[in-house]
């Protein structure tokens, strides 16, 4: 099953409003917590799921990547701006690799996307 992560969203904490839909939330000074949050982790290192090392299908890349969680999914955003659903990572596996507590924060994954430099802008940089 593919799941597309809507890059519009919120990180921020959405109020209850019964509706993951609303994507005009307004941005909260509290950190990203709870369920819906959307959080963000840059993991410049290479990384293997299961004994397999992920590679970026568009560009071959086999480290710096960004982790974007959701509820129970996560995605990996490549440098190259290319980015999948993975079904090998959970909650639970991100969760493991925040060894910083705070977490930046930014209005939109696509903010953030952008701000760490994980929109394509580097497409093909090694860095
Ligand atoms: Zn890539």
């Amino acid at each position: 099953m593919s799941r597309a992560i809507d890059t519009t969203q919120s990180t921020s904490i959405q109020p209850d409003t019964g509706s993951d839909l609303d994507l005009q939330v307004r941005y909260e000074a509290e950190p990203p917590a709870g369920p819906d949050a959307v959080r963000c982790l840059t993991y410049p290192y290479a990384m293997d799921l299961r004994g397999i090392p992920v590679i970026c299908p568009a560009d071959r890349a086999r480290q710096d990547w960004l982790l974007i969680n959701q509820h129970n999914n996560v995605w990996i955003i490549c440098r190259c701006g290319h980015q999948w659903h993975e079904p090998e990572l959970a909650r639970a596996d991100f969760d493991a690799l925040v060894l910083i507590p705070t977490l930046a924060q930014y209005p939109s994954v696509q903010a953030a996307l952008t701000a760490l430099g994980f929109d394509g802008t580097f497409a093909g940089f090694s860095l």
